[in-house]
């Protein structure tokens, strides 16, 4: 009894266990390497269309691979040359990493076998002219013709299937120009630079490579790392940095060329800039705002609750909003002029007249006379008295017809008959 229930429950766990194992993502077996645990391995493959996106890699141009936040592209350059090349291979085969080599026509016919060993394995294999000239920039655009040409010939030359052969170029040096890239794109060529190096052909320690490669693949967050399978510090810089990316949690992305049985994988045009525009940086990438011309002042519609997105189910009676054209009544309306506050001179009755009491319009006015009187022209302050009398009567009666505004035939005042006198 007992034996037969535990031999049913092994059965259900292994019968569990291969459901599982035929329902798991790909994704799961990337780090799946026969014999290598730990290794970083390979997490997602990118089909890319070479017409779609002709130059990528910013260090020279605004697009690069469509790669998510932490993963990385390894590229290797100048191959292949046995002694490192060999020693390159393993290290990405120990750690199940597939990478892109840009091969030299020269090197390919010299080592097929090298060009061999790296389809086999797997990787992309693009070109890289024919001799490496370092003056690709200033080339007649037959001689560039010619590179390329001898590049692509002798690479695929190498292969046992010529197709494996990827539409990718990378341009010795990155001296770039115009002309090699209209050339290359004419042909339906991928130009590919880099987002970072990690300076391994120069004179530097192998622990410089993987210092430098470190910092800049930190300091851009992911994208396509430029490398050399030529060098003996590469080889030596290479296992210390394929472990510092799996530490920092960084994921290997294998590029190839789209074919007609293998579509390019769906991206999005903001996808192939490094770092996309985000909400707290767009003013400076904004077009300039146009200068509209309004032919007519056809007023809107307020936006109803609905645009915002609000509860429909709780909308609230909505009260009437000013228009457009309402509000922008208010913002074209001319200044007024500087002589509109002016106070015409001897007009002090009027102005005393709308705004004071009756008895502080008499002293006020007084005050305003006494010059006028004080020069004798056969005046006296008597007469000055009589006349702020009457001007501060005329505020009364301005003060009561303002209180009659309402009148549809308003009476002259005391106050107009004097001004019309006056005047
Ligand atoms: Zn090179």
């Amino acid at each position: 009894m007992i034996g037969s229930g535990v031999v049913f429950r092994t059965r259900s766990w292994t019968v569990l266990l291969l459901g599982l194992l035929t329902t798991a993502s790909p994704a799961a077996f990337a780090a799946d390497c026969p014999g290598h645990p730990d290794a970083l391995g390979t997490s997602r493959t990118l089909v890319v269309d070479p017409r779609e996106h002709p130059r990528i890699g910013t260090m020279q141009y605004r697009e690069t691979l469509p790669l998510k936040d932490h993963e990385v592209v390894l590229t290797f350059d100048d191959g292949p040359l046995p002694k490192y090349s060999n020693q390159v291979l393993q290290i990405l085969a120990d750690e199940c990493i597939k990478a892109t080599f840009f091969e030299i026509g020269e090197q390919a016919k010299a080592n097929p076998e090298g060009v061999r060993k790296l389809i086999a394995a797997g990787h992309t294999v693009g070109t890289h002219s024919m001799t490496h000239p370092l003056t690709m920039n200033r080339m007649p655009i037959e001689k560039v013709e010619a590179e390329v040409n001898g590049g692509i010939q002798w690479t695929s030359a190498a292969m046992t299937d010529p197709s494996k052969l990827a539409p990718f170029f990378r341009i010795p040096g990155l001296m770039r120009a115009d002309a090699v890239e209209d050339y290359l794109i004419s042909r339906g060529i991928q130009v590919w630079s880099a987002d970072f190096p990690a300076d391994d052909w120069r004179h530097v320690s192998p622990d410089r490579v993987y210092q430098l490669a470190i910092q800049r693949l930190e300091a851009k967050g992911k994208g396509i790392l430029l490398l050399h399978d030529i060098q003996a510090r590469t080889v030596a810089a290479l296992p210390k940095i394929i472990r510092d990316l799996k530490a920092r949690g960084y994921h290997i992305v294998h590029v190839v060329p789209a074919t007609a049985d293998q579509p390019a994988t769906p991206t999005t045009p903001v996808e192939w800039l490094l770092h996309p525009p985000t909400e707290t940086t767009p003013i400076a990438r904004w077009p300039q705002v146009p200068n509209f011309v309004f032919v007519q002042t056809a007023t809107l519609p307020a936006p109803g609750l609905a645009d915002l997105n609000a509860e429909t189910s709780h909308q609230p009676q909505l009260l009437p909003r000013r228009t457009m054209a309402q509000a922008d009544t208010a913002s074209t309306l001319p200044a007024p002029s500087r002589d509109l506050f002016a106070i015409p001179e001897g007009s002090v009755d009027v102005l005393l007249s709308t705004t004071l009491s009756r008895r502080a319009a008499t002293r006020l006015a007084m005050e305003a006379e006494a010059p006028r009187a004080g020069k004798g022209k056969a005046g006296s302050i008597k007469a000055s008295k009589m006349k702020a009398q009457r001007t501060a009567r005329a505020a009364h009666s301005a003060s009561k017809h303002a209180a009659q505004v309402k009148s549809a035939t308003p009476r002259p005042t005391h106050l107009a008959t004097r001004v019309k006198k006056r005047a």
